[in-house]
């Protein structure tokens, strides 16, 4: 039997990732639409066989306790309403997947994991490059040994934010975003360096900056730079910024080889290197929906009483090692992180 999945928020990500990849779900069916706007959820829900009488508000969103056709909900709000739905949602008895970053505070991360416990109800962060095979394949050649002994991390992730557009205006409010390119798109390169080492960086140090007088940058900041020690010594080099071009990759250097992921976290297409005495080498894979194996993934779990590989802690923890960087940049100096 497929899982019913409602989703919390009709936007550019949801409508146009998520939604169309329902089709692709071997155990979840979408069944339920929340949103501020009845034309649009009308329309999608016809475009999606979604039974109109399933389309909530944010006023009556609780009342989705009374629908049994409803096992998930997942969360596509800006940032800081991640963690209101998130706990009105268990409260309303239903497991939650909810979008990256998890929350803009380590509070209320913190106070989703304990709503959820206590609901009895699972909660997972829709970290999709951790489900995605090129990044899985990239993982197993990193820890399996294929490049030697790791040295050094490189991820890199950029594109321009442009505040004319729906998406990017909430994106340049602090109160609704919690911050800049770190929090949106620079945590793809803090995941990428904690999934291809298997491990939590000890010290961390960074630098922002932000184009004097650019509007776009007067609440978030736009460029963030950020080295992660690991216990093994390997370091990564990060950045991120809302002010160069879409780039999307990661570099791993071994002792033996060097791979590449450009694009590493892109939607459909990512392209695998690797290169050492004997040349470079293109490594081809299947390309899969990474959007139906995520989502698949946590009514998986659910069906067999499973934790996710990506639960609320693995948010947090992001989210801890996110507010890390801007106090190292705050203050000038490295920070040492107690795990
Ligand atoms: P968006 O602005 O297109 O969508 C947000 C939705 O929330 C809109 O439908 C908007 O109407 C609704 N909303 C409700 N209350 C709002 C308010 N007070 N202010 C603004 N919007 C409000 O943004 P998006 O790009 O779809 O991002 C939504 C979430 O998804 C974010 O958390 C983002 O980080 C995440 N996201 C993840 C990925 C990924 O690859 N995993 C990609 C894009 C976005």
């Amino acid at each position: 039997k497929k899982l019913g999945w409602a989703i919390v928020g009709l936007g550019e990500f949801a409508t146009k990732q998520l939604i169309p990849s329902f089709p692709l779900c071997k155990k979840s069916k979408l069944v339920a639409l929340v949103s501020g706007d009845p034309a649009k959820a009308q329309r999608i829900a016809a475009e999606n066989g979604v039974d109109p009488k399933n389309i909530y508000n944010y006023q009556n969103y609780d009342s989705l306790r009374d629908n049994p056709e409803v096992d998930v909900i997942y969360i596509v709000l800006p940032n800081s309403m991640h963690a209101e739905y998130t706990i009105r949602g268990a409260q309303a008895g239903k497991h939650i997947m909810c979008e990256k970053p998890m929350a803009t505070t380590v509070e209320d991360c913190e106070k989703m994991i304990a709503a959820c416990q206590k609901a009895g109800r699972k909660l997972m962060i829709a970290y999709r490059a951790q489900y995605e095979p090129y990044n899985l394949k990239a993982i197993e050649l990193a820890q399996g040994g294929q490049l030697g002994k790791l040295k050094v991390i490189t991820a890199d992730h950029g594109r321009i934010l442009d505040p004319a557009k729906p998406q990017d205006k909430w994106r340049a409010e602090k109160k609704l975003a919690g911050g800049g390119s770190l929090m949106d798109i620079g945590i793809y390169s803090l995941q990428a360096a904690r999934y291809i080492t298997g491990e939590e960086p000890v010290e961390i140090s960074a630098m922002l900056h932000s184009t004097p007088h650019d509007p776009r940058f007067k609440e978030v900041e736009e460029n963030v730079n950020f080295v992660l020690r690991f216990p093994s010594g390997v370091q990564a080099n990060c950045t991120s910024s809302y002010g160069y071009s879409d780039t999307k990759r990661f570099q791993v250097f071994g002792s033996e080889k060097v791979l590449t992921l450009d694009p590493a976290t892109d939607y459909y297409e990512h392209h695998l290197s690797l290169s050492g005495k004997e040349g470079k080498q293109e490594m081809k894979i299947k390309e899969e929906n990474q959007f139906a194996l995520e989502i698949d993934h946590l009514s998986e779990c659910i069906q067999q009483n499973k934790n996710p590989k990506t639960p609320g802690e693995e948010g947090l923890q992001d989210v801890k090692l996110m507010m890390a960087i801007y106090e190292s940049a705050r203050k000038g100096k490295p920070v040492v992180i107690k795990n």
